[in-house]
């Protein structure tokens, strides 16, 4: 029987890089991936490269340069004849690059020397995982520790079975070859908001309905208000309040039944993106005695250095608690194996940065104006709009703003809430403030390049005391 210091089962974000680390640090390492992706090669990066983050921007960033050229070139003086989308050039763009990159973490494997095994690992007792692979062969390793970052797949709800041809997942979203000329999205989340925008970007009437009667509710009140206004603006005709209860495919195109408050309504689409949500992929994972044990939702048990019960068993990334974010996966891997190793390595849960890639970009990190409120601290708050800052105004991309929320007493940092251009980045630089127990003081008084989008984040920190120079600010000055 293969003996190995580590075993890492998924090669996803949370189990690639987990096992780069472990082979980095010196550990027999080995990494078990059983998935296969649309080119017959095995599915490494996981959900991330193949059917999640990166395919995803592809093509959100393919779209958003149509829609620029089609509606935003003429006031630059850029006249344009008709502008038309080749949906499989855009297609086999995002398809070259999930190769490159998934190609990428093999090679990185090898350079690294993580054997690969192409197969799906099961934990046995004792610090065993058994592994089988495509041809249905099967074989035993052991390990002194096993990494299991088996991931998520997309949830799915009895109205609207996916027959990834007119009712799609996530992963069907990313495959269209033409232009839907009517969309529905079911789930006004992250996955719903982005891949709406693609197609709605390329001409689609989308529709986009959502149970809840509270736009993004994980998100700062004042941005995503801001939010929803611009997507609708954008044309996205978002229906909170509106739960879907049934589908009726014929002839290519689906009557969906939704329930609002005024009761039952039916909409036509030609495609219907499901995006409820993501469920841990924990079937088949664990023999009965391996000693790991599944939550209630099927998550795997673990504490805050993702540990599970069973000493020398780890779990990381969208199998356990807390967002399912590719970089959160990350952290924790690395986390995992440092620990491993000996050192002392930890993960701040409280600043890990989220984002939904619309255009503009909404982002955050830290508390926001209405956990704070409900945890009764008392904040100074500083906002800056894009509108006021030259850079974005060159670069005709005004929409949104910066929030700051400081600590009223110690002034430290406490929040930052971006809509705008570049939200993604800018929320990092308050990230890595925030890591460093930064404070609204701080930011104000360090030098910005001018003009960048940066300097409303400067702003927005000057605000918070009432100094903003490049606005009129609406509290005195301290
Ligand atoms: P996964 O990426 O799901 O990888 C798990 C891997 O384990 C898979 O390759 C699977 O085949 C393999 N596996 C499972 N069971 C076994 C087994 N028994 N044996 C062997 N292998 C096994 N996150 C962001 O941070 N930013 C984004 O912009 C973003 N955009 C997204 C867009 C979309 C459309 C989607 C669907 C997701 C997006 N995400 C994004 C989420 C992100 O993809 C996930 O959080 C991330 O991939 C989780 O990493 P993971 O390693 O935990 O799991
Ligand atoms: P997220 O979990 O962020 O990906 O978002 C998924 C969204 O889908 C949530 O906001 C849910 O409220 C929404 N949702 C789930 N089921 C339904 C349904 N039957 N009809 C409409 N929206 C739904």
């Amino acid at each position: 029987m293969a003996k190995y210091d580590v075993v890492v089962i998924g090669a996803g974000p949370g189990g690639y890089v987990a096992a780069i680390r472990a082979a980095q640090l010196g550990f027999k390492t080995l990494c078990l991936e059983k998935g296969i992706n649309k080119f017959d090669k095995p599915f490494y990066g996981g959900t991330c490269l193949n059917v999640g983050c990166i395919p995803s921007k592809a093509l959100l960033d393919s779209s958003y340069k149509f829609h620029e050229a089609s509606h935003a070139f003429a006031i630059h003086g850029i006249q344009t004849g008709t502008i038309k989308i080749d949906v499989p050039a855009m297609i086999k763009r995002k398809d070259d690059i999930v190769k490159q990159l998934t190609g990428g973490i093999g090679q990185l494997f090898k350079a690294n020397g993580v054997d690969v095994i192409d197969g799906a690992g099961k934990v046995l007792s004792g610090k065993r995982v058994e592994v089988t692979k495509h041809d249905g062969s099967s074989e035993i390793v052991e390990a002194d520790h096993i990494v299991i970052a088996a991931g998520s797949v997309p949830m799915q709800i009895p109205p609207t079975p996916i027959d990834q041809d007119v009712i799609v997942d996530s992963t069907g979203a990313l495959e269209f070859t033409e232009v839907p000329k009517r969309l529905g999205v079911i789930g006004a989340g992250v996955i719903g908001l982005e891949l709406g925008s693609v197609w709605a970007r390329l001409g689609s009437q989308v529709v986009v309905l959502e149970a809840l009667e509270e736009f993004l509710p994980l998100v700062d009140r004042q941005i995503a208000k801001e939010a929803q206004k611009t997507l609708t603006k954008q044309g996205l005709d978002i229906r909170l309040g509106a739960r879907v209860t049934g589908s009726d495919v014929k002839k290519g195109q689906v009557t969906v039944t939704f329930t609002d408050s005024s009761g039952e309504k039916k909409e036509v689409f030609d495609k219907l993106i499901v995006a409820v949500g993501r469920r841990p992929q924990s079937q088949n994972l664990l023999a009965p005695d391996s000693g790991v044990s599944l939550d209630e939702r099927g998550f795997i048990f673990v504490n805050e250095y993702c540990e599970t019960e069973m000493p020398g068993i780890y779990a990381v990334g969208d199998i356990v608690r807390g967002p399912m974010l590719a970089h959160k996966g990350m952290e924790e891997g690395v986390m995992v194996i440092e620990r491993i190793a000996g050192k002392k390595t930890a993960m701040n849960y409280d600043l890990i940065p989220s984002v939904i890639y619309t255009h503009p970009e909404v982002a955050w990190v830290g508390k926001n104006e209405e956990q704070l409120k409900a945890e009764g601290v008392a904040f100074n708050v500083g906002v800056f709009p894009f509108a006021a800052s030259g850079r974005a105004l060159a670069a005709n991309d005004t929409a949104g703003m910066v929030k700051l929320i400081a600590h009223a007493e110690t002034d430290r940092l406490l929040g930052a809430h971006i809509i705008g251009p570049s939200a993604a980045e800018l929320v990092q630089q308050m990230a890595i403030a925030m890591e460093f127990g930064s404070s609204a003081e701080d930011i104000g008084l360090m030098v910005f390049s001018h003009p960048t989008l940066s300097e409303a984040v400067h702003e927005a920190a000057l605000a918070v005391h009432g100094h903003a120079i490049h606005i009129a600010n609406r509290k005195p000055r301290k």
